[in-house]
């Protein structure tokens, strides 16, 4: 026997494949949601549909943006030539509030992980390396996190870029090992950039 109205079985399935989302939370939110007033809930649907539908990688740092450039790629007055590599846009956004860096960046988009199945291919590297040929950069600041996944993924990008004679830098100690650098406060974060360490 069904305990629920079909209905509030799906929407209960389709929220529980959220990330951090249990079965027990995906109740909680199915019965929010069913109780919400009817045009907050197709403003919500609607804006899920269309962030999804119109959102796209920015052609130059691949985070996500509404535009072909995003904002900080757009931006005449950052250092175009100064490129730090972060996982994800979480990350990238942990060290654009910290208002210390003025350079641009790169996402990758995940790390590389051989116990995954998940190698240089499947995230944005061959997108930096095509980047770098065609901007003369002079320095790539290596912000991956300091899991081992994050460590391999600096160390490869190191060995792939230091031939092409480009500085490599990697941020700094104080980035707890393993810390993820999204729930790192700001003051570490700009501390371990401005003590960056050339590779
Ligand atoms: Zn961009």
């Amino acid at each position: 026997m069904e305990l629920y109205s079909g209905y509030i079985s799906r929407l209960i399935g389709e929220l529980s494949v959220l990330p951090g989302i249990g079965n027990k939370s995906a109740q909680r939110l199915a019965f929010h949601i069913i109780n919400m007033p009817k045009d907050r809930v197709e403003a919500l649907a609607l804006a899920m549909t269309e962030a999804r539908n119109n959102i796209k990688y920015c052609r130059e740092c691949f985070t996500l943006t509404d535009n072909e450039v995003c904002p900080i790629c757009a931006d005449k007055n950052r250092d175009h030539k100064q490129i730090m590599v972060v996982e994800n846009i979480r990350d990238m956004t942990a060290y654009e509030k910290t208002g210390k860096y003025s350079g641009v960046y790169h996402v990758l988009h995940g790390a590389i992980n051989p116990s995954l199945g998940i190698g240089p291919n499947d995230i944005k590297l061959p997108d930096l390396l095509k980047r770098l040929q065609s901007i003369d950069a002079t320095e790539v600041i290596i912000a991956t996190n300091s899991s081992i996944e994050g460590e391999t993924t600096a160390m490869y990008i190191s060995k792939l870029i230091k031939p092409t004679g480009i500085k490599v830098t990697r941020i700094a100690s104080g980035v707890p090992v393993g810390g993820e650098l999204e729930y790192i406060d700001e003051v570490t974060l700009s501390r371990a950039l401005d003590a960056r360490v050339e590779l």
